[in-house]
């Protein structure tokens, strides 16, 4: 018996996933599976859920639009608000019952005769369907230290997407490597409960003032009763991210200023919390503003001069049994003893996640081993050619902005224009023709050459928006609203329909 053909297979039930959900049901396809590697559904907000977790991004702006949340308690609300909301969402677009959970996709194979996509789960199951969507997500694969002897640990290990609320901390001494935006929200918390903690850096990061306030009450019933004045305060939230990016990111070369205005910025609210010049030193990034993504915190300086919490420069060289060994430039040890071990070292982006499983296109083309031979590329972010029916939602170029769902709602766009022309001609397959992922290519790599990944000084800065050739090919270099103009308009030519 042939296995059932669903309209759509989409991988990941994060917010991305969900979106291009609501888009297909739109679009007119029910029979959609949503499979989910993880319990539930959220992605991101469902599977970090360390003490301090907070949105970076203004919650009326990091949401979608067509679903404003009137109730956010803050400005940058707390992670189990985001959570909820992704529950509410899944809710409203009654989206729960294509959702599989604990479903972990390990590959998927075009078929060219029968011009459908078979997933692989690693319970050994199959789905097979006509469309095949990957949103598994940027920061979904995280990255373990590869440090000498860290197995032989016999503290706790938590990393911080896998927090354990059962780790005992008070009392304790603890110890966290990283010190990237997740590290920036806990090592304040952590610095509350632990007898003592050890801040393992390598790379400092630029941090600012947070302007976080809670939303009022009466804020918040304007909001539900005028939906209207909240989608005012979305569209300044929006401009003012659009401006930071296209400032201090795309152009770069034109108005270097902006990034020297948030590095004075940002030095100052250092020197405001943090008197001992030789602790602000080390706490100085040596990199240009926006190399790496910045964060902001009004508790993270303050904390490292608490008499109880060190900052810890020097390499770390190993780890043993009971501690952390590290050795300084003339080759003197220290070690410090711990009883747990927090790992905030965030993510692999470029080996283990694009793609995130194997994807295998017309005549066994492999998906990760393209990128890696033909360079990193997807047309608009989103098509490969030799992948029909295919739509890569985190792919190379495809980040546009600062909130990620300006990237997720051009995307909707897009599949909108695509998959609306694919109903109109009645045909059966789409596929980007070579010569316009090539020219996306091109001028996306020209683009870039404005940018500060080009023109600033990144090289110590360690930052994931580079792969591992030195290419910044994870953010879209123009402005969200040349994204949402391109998902509106594109060629349709650029594709062929079959
Ligand atoms: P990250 O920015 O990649 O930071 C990882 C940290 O671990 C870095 O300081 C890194 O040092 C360090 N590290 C990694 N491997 C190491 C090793 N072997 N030895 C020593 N140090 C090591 O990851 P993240 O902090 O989880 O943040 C990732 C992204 O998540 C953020 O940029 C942000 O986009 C997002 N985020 C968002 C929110 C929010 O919205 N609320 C909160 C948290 C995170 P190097 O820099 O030297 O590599």
């Amino acid at each position: 018996m042939s296995e059932h053909v669903h309209d759509a297979i989409v991988v990941g039930a994060g917010f991305g996933g969900m979106g291009a959900a609501i888009q297909l049901r739109r679009l007119g396809y029910d029979d959609l599976v949503i499979l989910e590697r993880e319990s539930d559904l959220g992605g991101t907000w469902h599977v970090n859920r360390y003490p301090g977790l907070a949105v970076d991004i203004p919650s009326s702006t990091y949401s979608y639009s067509f679903a404003p949340n009137p109730h956010w308690t803050r400005l940058f609300a707390p992670g189990a608000e985001l959570k909820k909301y992704a529950e509410h969402v899944a809710d409203t677009y009654d989206l729960r019952r294509h959702m599989r959970f604990e479903a972990v996709v390990e590959q998927a194979h075009w078929d060219d005769a029968s011009q459908t996509w078979t997933v692989a789960l690693a319970d050994g199951s199959t789905s097979v369907a006509r469309f095949l969507l990957t949103a598994t997500g940027f920061l979904s694969q995280p990255k373990l230290p590869d440090i000498a002897g860290i197995d032989s640990f016999a503290g706790d290990v938590v990393h911080t997407t896998r927090w354990d609320d059962d780790v005992e901390l008070a009392g304790r001494r603890v110890g966290i490597i990283g010190t990237g935006a997740t590290a920036v929200q806990l090592i304040p918390e952590l610095a509350k409960v632990a007898d003592d903690l050890t801040v393992y850096q390598r790379t400092p990061i630029w941090v600012s003032a947070k302007p976080d306030l809670p939303v009022p009450r009466v804020v918040r019933r304007a909001f539900a009763a005028v939906p209207l004045t909240q989608r005012a305060v979305r569209l300044g939230g929006t401009a003012i991210l659009e401006a930071m990016m296209v400032s201090a990111v795309l152009h770069y070369d034109q108005v270097p200023v902006v990034n020297a205005v948030a590095e004075r910025a940002c030095r100052a609210h250092l020197r405001r919390q943090v008197k001992d010049p030789e602790l602000r030193r080390k706490l100085t990034p040596d990199y240009t503003f926006g190399c790496k993504r910045p964060t902001f915190s009004n508790t993270y300086y303050p904390t490292f001069t608490r008499p109880h919490v060190h900052l810890e420069t020097d390499p770390i060289d190993h780890v043993d049994g009971t501690g952390i060994v590290t050795r300084d430039a003339g080759g003197q040890e220290r070690r410090t003893e711990l009883d747990v071990l927090v790992l905030a070292t965030g993510f692999d982006l470029w080996e283990a996640n694009f793609p995130a499983i194997r994807v295998v296109g017309r005549g066994g083309l492999d998906l990760g081993r393209w990128w890696r031979e033909r360079r990193f590329q997807a047309y608009e972010g989103i098509a490969v050619p030799g992948f029909p029916n295919f739509i890569s939602l985190n792919s190379p170029y495809s980040y546009s902005g600062l909130s990620y769902f300006t990237t997720i709602e051009s995307q909707m766009r897009h599949m909108d224009r695509l998959l609306g022309e694919l109903q109109r001609r009645d045909a059966g397959t789409f596929e980007v023709s070579e010569q316009a992922n090539a020219q996306f290519l091109e001028d996306m790599t020209a683009k870039v050459e404005h940018s500060i990944f080009t023109l600033g000084s990144c090289a110590s800065a360690n930052s994931y928006y580079f792969n591992q050739h030195g290419e910044a090919t994870l953010l879209r270099p123009t402005s969200t609203l040349n994204a949402y103009r391109a998902a509106s308009s594109f060629p349709l030519d650029d594709y062929a329909f079959a």
